[in-house]
């Protein structure tokens, strides 16, 4: 809704996310939008305008998480935490405990295994089968790229020992080919849906996303491309647009119910890339070339070739597809395999004409300097993490690589490839402001991981904003302040330090302050 009058802020920084450019004074909002950007005679010319004193403090877009499973981490409240979790006695507890909560739900879930980083015992079905509950019980790796199920669990998926590995995934079996329990990567998608299935009440759903959102507008995210919108979160979405109820701008990124999954054919007839407005918008295609919790790798280590990891089949077929159908194409790539196999996708489509595609690659975790150059080639985007280089970072840290690099930042800045920043929430932590620290500290928790690789605090708050409108094909409508752009804004208290970070003092959507909330 447009604000009845003018607003006019000035008395402090304000940042337009335009690099070169000298800062303004003065930032006029008229009906929602950014009407006028300049020195403080600006303000005197708009008429009755109320002036927002910014007090010394900083003005910057709303930020934008440009990789975020919203529909997701929506649903968390109503499945078990286990990402404090450190051994089975916890998990047990905490898994009893929500299938008391959820009676009716079909399976009982738990979610963010191993997140806590010290789990020691090896997990599998017996365990599970243990809780002595009559249903089905999963619990989801931290990533979302495997989990364990129980016997029952097994059964209902219809897995057992002569059930193939999928390509692109694994039945984990023991010494005598029994299924332990442990499904991975492509081999866990139909687990993650079928559990998924009793938690999906459309009215629940919204209520739950409506109150994650409002957690998002607290530290400043206007914005959220969704990584994995499944139909059924699709509709969701549709239906708190067509209300007017979205608190925040959503663009989804469509892909099935079943995780990891190539596109459905289906939703390939449906609405493409672009079409919806500044609330909710489609936006690419998401696909996956490899895994998470396995990221196909090959490279080279004291001279010794190091293979590891899945790559999942069928991805240039699946990219051609979905760009001949209209949709831009976002695809996670982690390992740089991965990375390989969705560049020479890329390439392919590339060369069939010479439309803006927007390549997005998601994550780009580990890249050779060849393939920084080529995503630069294409005009790609690289939707990175900061706050990988915490959660991976303190994973792989004595994984060093002859010829790769681990969360290249500074080489795809210098090599000209637009960065936009993402939480990947919930596998990682998702406020800006503090998954920035990592990102341009490169401190993991334990060291400090290719210091020449990080990037500055500012870069990092430019990747949040202009970045992240970037891939989403949406920087003309926000992301940078600059006439047009809607009003989406975040005043910071303090300074752009990582050792002692700003803090979000207020969050303004559409010419609208939403936080605090306009009654406080
Ligand atoms: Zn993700």
């Amino acid at each position: 809704m447009p604000t009845a009058s003018p607003l006019a802020f000035s008395g402090g920084r304000i940042l337009t996310m335009q690099p070169g450019r000298p800062e303004p004074e003065a930032l006029v909002v008229a009906d929602g939008r950014v009407a006028a950007v300049g020195d403080r005679e600006i303000v005197d010319r708009w008429a009755g305008c109320e002036v927002v004193d910014l007090g010394g403090r900083i003005l910057v877009p709303g930020f934008i998480d440009a990789h975020h499973h919203l529909c997701l981490a929506a649903l968390h409240p109503r499945w078990a935490d286990l990402s404090g979790s450190t051994d089975i006695d916890d998990l047990a507890r905490a898994l009893r405990d929500q299938a008391a909560r959820e009676p009716d739900a079909g399976w009982v879930r738990g979610f963010g295994w191993e997140r806590a980083g010290d789990w020691s015992e090896k997990l599998n079905r017996s365990d599970l089968d243990a809780l002595g509950l009559d249903r089905p019980v999963v619990v989801a790796h931290f990533s979302l790229h495997m989990g364990v199920v129980c016997s029952r669990g097994l059964e209902v998926l219809s897995i057992d020992r002569h059930t193939p590995d999928p390509e692109g995934g694994e039945i984990e079996r023991d010494t005598g080919g029994e299924p332990t329990g442990l499904l991975v990567e492509r081999a866990w998608s139909r687990a993650h849906a079928e559990s998924l299935a009793g938690y999906q009440d459309p009215d629940r759903w919204e209520e739950h996303l409506l109150a994650r959102m409002r957690v998002l507008l607290s530290e400043g995210v206007t914005c959220v491309h969704d990584a994995a919108t499944p139909p059924a979160a699709e509709a969701v979405y549709r239906r708190l647009a067509k209300a007017g109820r979205l608190p925040l701008s959503v663009l989804t990124m469509p892909h099935p119910a079943a995780i990891l999954s190539g596109p459905e054919t289906d939703r390939l007839e449906g609405p493409p890339t672009g079409e919806g407005d500044e609330w909710l918008r489609v936006g690419p295609i998401k696909l996956f070339a490899d895994g998470g919790s396995h990221p196909a790798i090959d490279a080279h280590r004291q001279g010794e070739r190091f293979t590891n990891g899945i790559a999942f089949p069928g991805l240039t077929a699946d990219v051609a597809t979905a760009a001949a159908r209209g949709f831009r194409l976002a695809v996670h790539a982690m390992g740089n395999a991965g990375l390989a196999a969705t560049l020479d996708a890329f390439e392919a489509v590339a060369r069939t004409g010479d439309d803006d595609h927007r390549f997005r690659v998601e994550h780009a975790t580990l890249a050779s300097p060849g393939q920084v150059r080529r995503l630069a080639d294409l005009g790609g985007v690289a939707v990175v993490q900061p706050g990988f280089v915490a959660l991976v970072g303190s994973r792989v840290s004595s994984l060093g690589f002859d010829d790769v690099t681990w969360m290249p930042f500074a080489d795809l800045v210098s090599a000209g490839v637009p960065l936009a920043a993402s939480s990947d929430h919930p596998c990682g932590e998702w406020e800006p402001l503090v998954t920035s620290r990592s990102g341009a500290s490169r401190w993991t928790g334990h060291e400090v991981l290719g210091p020449e690789q990080a990037i500055s605090y500012r870069e990092w708050l430019h990747a949040w904003t202009a970045g992240s409108a970037y891939a989403g094909g949406q920087e003309d409508e926000r992301g940078r302040l600059i006439p047009g752009a809607r009003a989406d804004l975040v005043i910071l208290d303090g300074d752009l330090d990582p050792d002692r970070p700003p803090t979000v003092a207020e969050t303004w959507v559409a010419g609208r302050r939403c936080h605090p909330s306009p009654e406080h």
